[in-house]
């Protein structure tokens, strides 16, 4: 096995505990996965472990057609949902998918998540969809989030949860962290008052500005 792939196992056992860390999921729920850096393979958490037991052997690494190349466990029940982003979506790098209070809320009132905060409209670009309802583990459920997903970075899974994609585990799981909280916040300034949403000028704006020139090493329209 190659060292990209055993370095990318670690990451995403790493991964899996921060998500249940953070409270995003509960007991053995959601999944995580990374593509492997100039290599047709994906590294995925195995189905129903749980995530502080995680060891990266635990991690199963598949072609882009779900071939297990790698590992004794079995992959995520999610694997189809993931391979399918990865496909339609060279750009991204990780796929975090969570189980969190509010962001499922949101899914079970079907409502998308609105920019009410800036940091959404920095990190996912815009308000969050929601894809619509199949089962778990379904082709179908895959097909619905790839196409409500589209170029984004989150999606809402009707009745059930959240994805969340970027560039690195680090930004699907600021992904997540970020629609939760901001899920949170929508429905609590709808308790008392009526929240206000960011105008897509802003919107805008504030994504370009954190695309070209947040952090320490952006510049040129350059994310990294
Ligand atoms: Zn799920």
């Amino acid at each position: 096995m190659n060292l990209l792939a055993e370095k990318a196992r670690e990451q995403v056992a790493r991964a899996g505990v921060r998500m249940a860390r953070a409270g995003l999921v509960l007991g053995t729920w959601g999944n995580v996965s990374c593509r492997v850096s100039r290599e047709d393979l994906v590294v995925i958490t195995p189905s129903g472990m749980a995530y502080d037991a995680l060891q990266p052997r635990d991690i199963v690494v598949v072609d882009l057609n779900g071939s297990v190349v790698e590992g004794e466990r079995r992959p995520s029940t999610e694997l189809e949902l993931h391979l399918a982003i990865y496909r339609a979506r060279p750009d991204v790098k990780a796929v975090m998918h969570t189980h969190s209070v509010f962001a499922s809320a949101m899914a079970v009132a079907r409502l998308p998540v609105p920019p009410v905060v800036e940091d959404v409209a920095q990190i996912v670009g815009g308000a969050v969809p929601v894809a619509e309802y199949a089962p778990a583990g379904s082709r179908e459920l895959a097909e619905n989030v790839v196409r409500a997903l589209g170029q984004g970075g989150a999606v809402l899974l009707a009745n059930h949860g959240l994805v969340g994609v970027g560039d690195s585990l680090d930004e699907a799981f600021n992904v997540c962290q970020i629609v939760e909280k901001a899920a949170q916040i929508y429905i609590l300034a709808g308790l008392i008052g009526t929240p206000t949403i960011l105008g897509e000028n802003e919107v805008i704006d504030l994504r370009y500005r954190y695309l070209t020139s947040y952090g320490q090493n952006k510049g040129g329209g350059e994310r990294r």
